[in-house]
């Protein structure tokens, strides 16, 4: 089922891409695989998928040697300073960086493991009050003071749309995130760059990418609903 779904949502990126008048390749399909057992990450796996996200870092921690090492593995979950060292060195790119405090432990951590380290800034553009996430307002403030952090590199925004039963609401804040990248990137600060929007979950990520997401994050779409038991 797993490669079928898969199959399917390659299916619907390649669509979007078409209608937006955008190449297949500048989206990238990360396969959400939190709370899901590692038979079906390797199912995904063996059907192609390389990046797979997680939001919790035990089970990020516990996942990543059990699974062959060519995966890039995103953190998308929201990350406590104190377990930024459990993670750098090896995720691929962590999503959800929302203050300059968590950047500094991160860039802290980087420079001691000497690697560096790709991050997204996560903005709340829907300024929902349960999410995680800086204002756009503050954003670009944020961007300049991480730029100056070593051993960290800037390479985008990320973004968590509203549960919505017509993806269509979210359209205005995906186009919002991609306008804030733009923004941020004509200010031409050194050592970041805003090629990466990170938008769109199983419910919008087609809406997401017509408004410029490079990369969608797909859960239930793939693996079908949560084993919230385990
Ligand atoms: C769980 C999660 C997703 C995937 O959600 P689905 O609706 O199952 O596709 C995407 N992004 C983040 C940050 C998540 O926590």
């Amino acid at each position: 089922m797993i490669r079928e779904n898969l199959e399917e949502v390659r299916g619907k990126i390649k669509a979007a891409c078409q209608r937006a008048g955008r190449e297949e390749g500048a989206v990238t399909l990360i396969a959400v695989s939190k709370t899901k057992p590692l038979e079906d990450l390797r199912e995904a796996y063996e059907a192609g998928a390389r990046d797979f996200g997680e939001n919790k870092v035990q089970e990020l921690t516990e996942k990543i040697p059990e699974m062959p090492k060519d995966v890039r593995w995103h953190m998308i979950g929201h990350l406590q300073r104190n377990k930024v060292k459990y993670i750098v060195g090896k995720v691929y790119m962590i999503h959800g960086v929302d203050s300059l405090r968590l950047a500094e432990e991160i860039s802290k951590e980087a420079v001691k493991q000497g690697v560096s380290v790709r991050i997204l800034m996560e903005v709340n553009v829907a300024q929902e009050e349960t999410k995680f996430g800086i204002s756009v307002a503050e954003a670009p403030l944020l961007a300049e003071q991480i730029a100056k952090l070593p051993g960290i590199s800037l390479q985008g925004l990320m973004t968590i749309a509203p549960y919505v039963d017509d993806p269509e609401e979210n359209r205005e804040i995906f186009a919002k995130l991609r306008q804030l990248a733009v923004d941020i990137s004509r200010k031409n600060i050194d050592n970041i760059c805003m090629n990466v929007l990170s938008m769109g979950m199983t419910g919008d990520y087609e809406v997401a990418i017509e408004e410029g997401a490079t990369y969608v994050r797909v859960g239930t779409g793939i693996f079908g609903e949560r084993n919230y038991q385990i």
